[in-house]
């Protein structure tokens, strides 16, 4: 039986990813990207990789954002038509479970989109240029209890199928790296 796992876009294609300045924060999700790819590989797991909803509106100059931003009917709107293929591309192997165990979804926690568990809130909006308040906004951005809209929208759309409770969604790297590692050993 083949195992089949849908993973987060730049946890096999980094290059989709805001571009971060945190040398540290990068060697350490490198450092657990690698752990997963080689359990994936090692496990003969076949990977099948979501698109990644902020390169597919915003392109690769985009900035970060919190997922305040992101909760609007545009950008659910959005996720919900690319997330449509990959939902039938699941139900066409859960219709063929003799061939195929799905092990579910990972997801990027902290991410204002693809965070499963966690990710970061802060009430931005507007232009930078003659703000004097801009480092207090900054600031303000923090790792919350939650989704990200990628995987709040993926949540709806399973349960509309009612796969929710049949599917396992986890997620790789802070504040609880390890915890999809088991999807992969
Ligand atoms: S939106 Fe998701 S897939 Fe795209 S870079 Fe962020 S975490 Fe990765």
């Amino acid at each position: 039986m083949q195992k089949i796992l849908f993973t987060a876009h730049c946890i096999l294609n980094t290059a989709s990813k805001v571009v971060l300045y945190n040398q540290e924060e990068i060697d350490a999700e490198e450092a657990l990207r690698k752990t997963f790819m080689r359990g994936v590989i090692d496990n003969e797991i076949q990977v099948i990789q979501l698109p990644c909803p902020e390169f597919t509106l915003y392109g690769a100059k985009r900035w970060g954002h919190v997922s305040d931003q992101f909760d609007n009917v545009f950008f659910r709107t959005h996720c919900r038509k690319i997330l449509t293929p990959v939902l039938d591309q699941l139900k066409e192997y859960l219709a063929n479970g003799q061939r195929f165990e799905v092990l579910g979804f990972v997801g990027v926690d902290g991410s204002p989109s693809c965070g499963v568990d966690y990710t970061c809130r802060a009430n931005w909006y507007g232009s930078f240029d003659c703000r004097t308040d801009l480092p207090e906004t900054l600031s303000e951005c923090r790792l919350a209890r939650g989704s990200g809209v990628f995987m709040s929208v993926l949540k709806d759309m399973l349960k509309e199928e009612g796969l929710e409770d049949g599917i396992v969604i986890t997620s790789l790297f802070a504040p609880e790296p390890d915890k999809c590692l088991n999807l992969v050993r």
